[in-house]
């Protein structure tokens, strides 16, 4: 047995290495003005890259949570049972802030330095970072609520978690969702029919107590604390904050019909609701729900690109590693002239989506300080920008999965697990088409955002032939804004700004293969046909790019 069971040529785990050691993010980080928190946000990528987290994340996608709809005597209790690796890791998370913590924070750049908290701790495993961004989005809609505002807010930012089922007002700190989908649609949240009766006399907490009945079709992270609801009251559609235990000690009428078989985010769990006079406050105007809600789905916006950006960097990491160790031909795999071109373009990929990750990062932030330059461009920069990072995740997962070959495709590589998150963050939040659509409709409704997007890109003039040619294109491609040509021109926008990002502040190699094979005319240009990956020009130094995500430990 001992003499034919000789392990050679495979790379050594990948453990105990700095997730945080990040070229591209840790100049990201600086620019967009949150180098003070650098040290932080390496103490937590060595805490992502340690054996042990990686341990934790496996665990916790393995043991997926399970509903417990009763107890043993017939009682309903509707609670979510997790792996103690789920704690584990929503206790770190939760402790370095990465929930509402920056929204308590009065320095410049503490939504920069949480982004990118946020974004080298996702690499430890994704799912539960679901219900940490939704914590982080809720507080600028639960805003429009005042006296909720004030009552929960301290406690969304605690930097402690504090699982279970108590009133809100008695925990150290509290979980957040959102509840909007229902069976007969998600995007087209007006047709919405979960009802809201107003309890009359009732002033609890300013904003008026209501009776919520009926379904939702998908709420994720069920076992929060508190919900933001779409439900349609005497005035239209309206936004709620409901809590899973009331004041009182008693349970709300929220009932876990059965969660969800997943294809990935399998660590996390996702419900189907039944309300049933359910209590909810009233958060912002009756009738002006999708207004006031639409404040928590931007920021999940921008966690669905950070997030995104983290898996690309994840995938071609591990990617780079591998090939870094593995002999084919008589040559390392890094060493072969084509698998280069394949690391290399992933590597573009993945550094073009942080850039822009970051530069809608430094947007909230300022725009969160009253800029209000900043806030246009965000409003479009981030539709546009989720649309097409997130549609290029399954893709990069994909390659990055094929450069270990049949490792790749066995789960204990981690991997599949990369994979099958892949699609995700392009379907919530708005699916590719409605994110397409709402950048369009930016577009032409706003003027304001479209002078900022151009304001930004025009910072960038001159600094590279390809992409002058690009933005007049572009320009062009934005004079016929029909709704058939909503991802065209998406694709068209965040190609160009990643591009002008790169040009402006990125490592020289990777902003020319950028320039060259996505803005350059010969390449189809921002606006062309897609191609696979490992398709750059020659003349690209590809060494020198897939130097930056090889780890060295
Ligand atoms: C794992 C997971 C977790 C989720 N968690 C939550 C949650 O916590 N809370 C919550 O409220 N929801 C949640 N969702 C639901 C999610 O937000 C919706 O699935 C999504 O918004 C799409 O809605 P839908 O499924 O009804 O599809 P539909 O709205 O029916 O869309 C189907 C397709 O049609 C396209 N489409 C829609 N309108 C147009 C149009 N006008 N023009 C062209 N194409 C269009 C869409 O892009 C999509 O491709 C979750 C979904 C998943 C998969």
């Amino acid at each position: 047995m001992s003499s034919t069971h000789e392990v050679f040529n495979q790379p050594p785990a990948l453990a105990g290495y700095d997730v945080a050691d990040d070229p591209a993010m840790l100049d990201a980080l600086r620019r967009e003005g949150a180098g003070w928190a650098e040290d932080g946000v390496r103490e937590l990528g060595r805490l992502a890259g340690s054996a042990r987290v990686q341990e934790q994340g496996r665990q916790a996608n393995e043991n997926p949570p399970v509903l417990r709809t009763h107890d043993r005597f017939g009682h309903r209790i509707d609670e979510v049972e997790f792996h103690p690796a789920w704690h584990e890791l929503m206790t770190m998370a939760v402790r370095h802030g990465l929930q509402a913590a920056p929204w308590r924070d009065q320095r410049a750049g503490a939504h920069v330095a949480r982004a990118a908290g946020f974004y080298v701790w996702g690499a430890a495993e994704a799912g539960h970072c679901c219900p940490i961004s939704m914590t982080y989005a809720v507080v600028p809609a639960l805003r429009h609520a005042p006296d909720l505002a004030e009552r929960f807010e301290p406690l969304l930012a605690a930097q402690d978690y504090d699982f279970g089922l108590r009133p809100p007002d008695t925990k150290r700190g509290l979980l957040a969702g959102m509840s909007m989908t229902e069976k007969q649609g998600g995007s087209d949240v007006r047709a919405n029919t979960t009802r809201a009766i107003p309890v009359k006399g009732d002033g609890e907490a300013g904003g008026g107590s209501y009776l919520l009945t009926g379904h939702k079709w998908f709420t994720s992270a069920p076992m929060g604390d508190l919900f933001l609801v779409l439900a349609q009251a005497p005035g239209g559609l309206s936004c709620f904050l409901l809590p899973r235990v009331l004041p009182d000690g008693s349970r709300n009428g929220m009932r876990l019909q059965r969660l969800k078989d997943k294809l990935g985010n399998r660590s996390n769990a996702s419900a189907e609701v039944e309300y049933e006079q359910a209590t909810g406050w009233l958060v912002g105007e009756e009738g002006r729900g999708v207004r006031t809600i639409i404040e928590m789905v931007n920021m999940t916006r921008l966690d669905c690109v950070l997030g995104t950006a983290t898996g690309m960097r994840a995938g071609v990491t591990l990617a780079a590693h591998h090939a870094a160790h593995r002999t084919a031909f008589g040559r390392r795999l890094t060493d072969q002239p084509l698998m280069a071109s394949v690391l290399a373009d992933l590597v573009v990929e993945s550094e073009a989506a942080t850039m822009a990750a970051f530069r809608l990062a430094g947007a909230t932030d300022r725009a969160s300080r009253g800029d209000e330059q900043e806030a246009a461009f965000r409003r479009l920069a981030l539709a546009a920008t989720k649309y097409w990072v997130c549609k290029r995740a399954p893709a990069h997962a994909a390659e990055a999965l094929e450069c270990l070959g049949g490792n790749g495709y066995v789960e204990e590589s981690g991997m599949p697990r990369l994979y099958r998150e892949a699609p995700l963050a392009s379907i919530w939040e708005g699916s590719g088409n409605v994110a397409a659509l709402d950048a369009l409709r930016a577009l032409t409704r706003q003027q304001d955002t479209a002078e900022a997007f151009f304001a930004e890109l025009d910072q960038a003039a001159g600094a590279d032939r390809r992409l002058d040619q690009a933005i007049i294109r572009l320009r062009k491609e934005l004079s016929d804004p029909s709704e058939a040509q909503a991802r065209r021109l998406a694709q068209a926008m965040t190609l160009t700004l990643q591009g002008a990002l790169l040009l402006r502040f990125g490592h020289p190699a990777v902003a020319d293969a950028f320039a060259a094979s996505r803005l350059a005319d010969d390449s189809g240009g921002p606006v062309g046909w897609g191609r696979a990956y490992g398709t750059l020009p020659s003349g690209t130094d590809c060494a020198a790019i897939v130097d930056r995500a090889t780890p060295r430990y």
